[in-house]
């Protein structure tokens, strides 16, 4: 059976389990609610990644090229490292010297002072050094903006890749499937427990459509420092714990029901300004002129 197969199957018994009658059309439903919840709630908090995320590690004063390079050199530091060290860790290093020629001219040891402690510093400040380097005697000093030519560059897999194009050229090839994405996808069932990020990207992809890839990442990434946690998650404050499979299923470990009301009345999801907006179902009151939940951005 293809992944694929496997995928639809999955949420087909998660839909019966859920006593909806569960046809492809009803299964992106599903996940387009879900979606809609959570996006909902990202609107009530703001994350570490929304202030120090990799969006925000650059010095927006420096030249262009520099900005896109201190992006890669974000997303080279962020594996392994809460938002927050990799945050101070760039912080330092920009107000130290971190343009292409800077760094062409800094030791390993040097760079090494400057972004302790982020996970893995000894390799990443070779992986940094390199990139400077590559991009000064093979590209011009200009950052590739292909997910291919950025794999090319050491310690830049897909994911870092993806990240890097989306921020620095507003170029979305994929999801952006982080340790965060990829725990909440498997426990809102978009994805099978034993599936790597690669599937999950898959997966993920197929289900939403290509406008709202790029906001996918931020909004679940949120969710995951704040709600949805690893190992424990706070199903009790999560607004969408009622169409959520994996709800509380320690603590209970109940077969949940969701009324088929739920599926009917699906919220959809739409990009705005680059921004993903909740279509919340219409309640059954006469709205306010001044409720404007249905059009609050939180994607910068
Ligand atoms: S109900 Fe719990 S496991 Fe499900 S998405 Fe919400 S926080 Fe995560």
């Amino acid at each position: 059976m293809k992944s694929g197969e496997k995928f639809a199957q999955n949420l087909k018994e998660f839909c019966k389990r859920m006593e909806i009658a569960g046809d492809s059309e009803s299964l992106s439903k599903l996940a387009h609610k879900q979606l809609a919840q959570i996006a909902e709630m990202r609107q009530s908090f703001e994350a570490p990644v929304d202030t120090m995320g990799c969006h925000c590690l650059h010095d927006s004063n420096a030249d262009i090229q520099d900005q896109h390079f201190q992006t890669l050199v974000g997303g080279v530091l962020s594996p392994q490292t809460k938002d927050e060290i990799t945050a101070a860790a760039m912080k330092r290093f920009v107000s130290k010297g971190c343009t292409i020629k800077d760094v062409c001219n800094q030791t390993t040891d040097e760079i090494e002072e400057l972004i302790k402690p982020v996970g893995f510093y000894k390799r990443k400040a070779v992986f940094v050094k390199k990139a400077a380097e590559l991009l000064k005697s093979d590209y011009n000093y200009v950052l590739p903006n292909s997910v291919k030519e950025l794999c090319k560059f050491p310690g830049v897999g897909p994911k870092i890749a993806n990240m890097v194009v989306q921020i620095a050229y507003d170029n979305t090839e994929g999801v952006v499937v982080d340790t965060h994405v990829e725990r909440i996808s498997k426990r809102l069932g978009w994805a099978n427990e034993t599936d790597k990020a690669t599937d999950v990207a898959i997966k993920v992809q197929d289900i939403f459509s290509r406008d709202l890839w790029p906001g996918i990442n931020r909004v679940l990434v949120g969710f995951g420092q704040k709600i949805c946690k690893a190992p424990k998650p706070d199903c009790d404050a999560c607004a969408c714990s009622h169409l959520c499979p994996s709800a509380n299923k320690k603590a209970t470990n109940t077969v949940k029901t969701i009324s088929p009301i739920d599926i009917e009345d699906c919220p959809d999801l739409r990009m705005e300004n680059g921004t993903i907006v909740p279509i919340v179902p219409k309640p059954n009151r006469k709205r306010k002129s001044s409720d404007s939940s249905e059009n609050i951005g939180f994607l910068d």
